[in-house]
């Protein structure tokens, strides 16, 4: 691990032991982390982001006792790709960690993974000292797309938040090593469709709707539930997606009424994932380790809800850019909403940067002052990626935000997002527009030749895998959670 080290900056260095000053109260000794990814799950219908449905009451809880960052960037729509930047803190034109690239060949597509040359934030942790855990949702987020490097445990096939939280649970009050702080991933497939909440939950956010989707998900979840009964080590959601969504989805008379019970759908996952969440918040509280435990919550994309006449993640529309990000740090600010402009890649340097840690030099993210916002607002540019074939990049430069797509046919998009937040009036064919798609080419030119470069220096090249390494049961995962026959995933 000496090479390991060799390759972090100077920023500090201690270690688990040793004393540390935060720049918020110095810990008394080296805390645990716990950063909770909700995959899905898009800022704006959490209460505390502004929905008044109510899902989410321990997360708004949870962030009037933290921080709460209002502009939270996630870089791509994909879940591999998201992760890999929160990782590696680089951007995707750098690690090239695509949920899958599409081959113009018999062989089919390939599943690009992290190098091992990477460097990940589990891997600076376990060499700090931290004991590293994993509890993932599997699919894009696993061993074979090199996302496991630096953790001692990761479990990726436990299924659905109320056993994995369960297993957190489990793995922090038996499984670690006692000796030491402990960091600890902890994703979530809830809230990514198909959404199966139970006839309660959903009847706390659309009880009078009786439309063909609320016997669709009916049916879809006895389904699932036998097919778990038959076959544990795989996921339903592919499967529930083919036969009991997607022909609803795309029937002619899939009307607002339906598309409006799809948000209440929705918003009863994350009352769920809040629900598992508690117990988590709970569990801690009891455990004593709540005052010696930073806490991360954050997302890897949002979702597409017909917004811009499409459902899913995979293009780079602010509902699916925008992601929530909220902290608790002991000893550290309460009740604080932040307006400075964050990314995901941001995640990684800002928390080595809380314990004092060194950051590795190849990461491109802020590392943030966590106890005050900077004083004055800097334009701070974001690029979102999408590799779709009907979806490319995006530039954010403050309130701008320009679109570029893969096909001709569709020129550039320009947004005032300070008066148009929907991305509903291009103003592409304004003077003031084409100046800002020119300016915004420029900036990602630049952007893809320093991130091309940032590959070379760090040699951050990924591995590819065809499908036909996979093995069987990782290609089972797939298939399970409806990767592998989508076409637009
Ligand atoms: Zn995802």
């Amino acid at each position: 691990m000496a090479a390991l080290l060799c390759l972090l900056s100077s920023c500090g260095g201690s270690s688990p032991g040793s004393e540390a000053n935060t720049g918020t109260g110095a810990f008394e000794e080296p805390p645990n982390v716990i950063l909770f990814v909700i995959d899905t799950l898009r800022a704006d219908r959490l209460g505390c982001y502004g929905n008044p449905a109510n899902p989410s009451p321990t997360l708004d809880q949870f962030a009037k006792e933290g921080i709460l960052f209002e502009r939270m960037w996630a870089p791509s729509p994909y879940t591999a790709t998201s992760h890999a930047s929160l990782f590696t803190s680089t951007y995707p034109a750098t690690h090239g960690i695509w949920n899958r690239q599409r081959l113009d060949s018999k062989d089919g597509d390939i599943f690009p993974a992290l190098p091992d040359s990477a460097i990940t934030l589990a891997e600076v942790m376990s060499e700090l000292g931290w004991e590293t855990a994993a509890i993932a949702g599997g699919g894009y987020v696993n061993e074979r797309r090199g996302l496991a490097q630096g953790f001692d445990y990761f479990d990726s096939h436990t299924f659905g938040a109320v056993n994995r939280v369960g297993r957190a649970i489990d793995w922090i009050k038996e499984d670690r090593d006692f000796s030491r702080p402990f960091f600890m991933f902890l994703h979530t497939y809830e809230v990514h469709y198909p959404y199966l909440p139970d006839e309660e939950m959903i009847n706390r956010f659309d009880s009078e709707y009786q439309g063909p989707l609320r016997k669709a998900v009916s049916d879809a979840r006895i389904f699932a539930e036998d097919y778990i009964a038959k076959f544990p080590e795989k996921s339903p959601i592919g499967p529930v997606q083919k036969q009991f969504f997607k022909p609803l989805f795309e029937r002619e008379d899939f009307s607002d009424r339906d598309k409006e019970f799809v948000f209440a759908l929705y918003d009863a996952e994350i009352a769920i994932v809040d629900r598992e969440f508690k117990k988590l918040l709970q569990f801690l509280k009891m455990a004593n380790l709540d005052e010696n435990t930073v806490i991360l919550v954050t997302a890897d994309h949002g979702e597409e809800l017909w917004e811009h006449g499409y459902f899913g993640h995979h293009r780079v529309w602010d509902e699916v850019m925008h992601i929530p990000f909220l902290a608790q740090i002991p000893g550290g600010p309460e009740g604080v909403r932040r307006s400075d402009s964050m990314d995901l890649v941001d995640v990684m340097p800002s928390l080595l940067k809380l314990l004092e840690a060194p950051i590795p030099q190849a990461a491109v993210g802020e590392a943030i002052n966590w106890l005050q916002a900077p004083a004055q607002a800097v334009e701070r540019v974001h690029i979102h990626q999408a590799n779709w074939p009907k979806a490319r990049d995006a530039v954010r430069t403050g309130e701008t935000k320009v679109h570029f797509f893969p096909d001709e046919e569709f020129p550039p998009q320009v947004f005032n997002l300070a008066i148009d937040s929907n991305e509903a009036n291009d103003l592409a064919p304004t003077n003031a527009g084409q100046k800002q798609i020119e300016q915004a080419n420029q900036t990602l030119e630049s952007f893809l030749q320093f991130s091309s470069q940032l590959r070379k220096t760090w040699n951050l090249f990924p591995v590819f895998h065809g499908l036909g390494s996979f093995t069987s049961e990782m290609r089972s995962e797939l298939e399970g959670l409806g990767y592998l026959d989508n076409e637009e995933d």
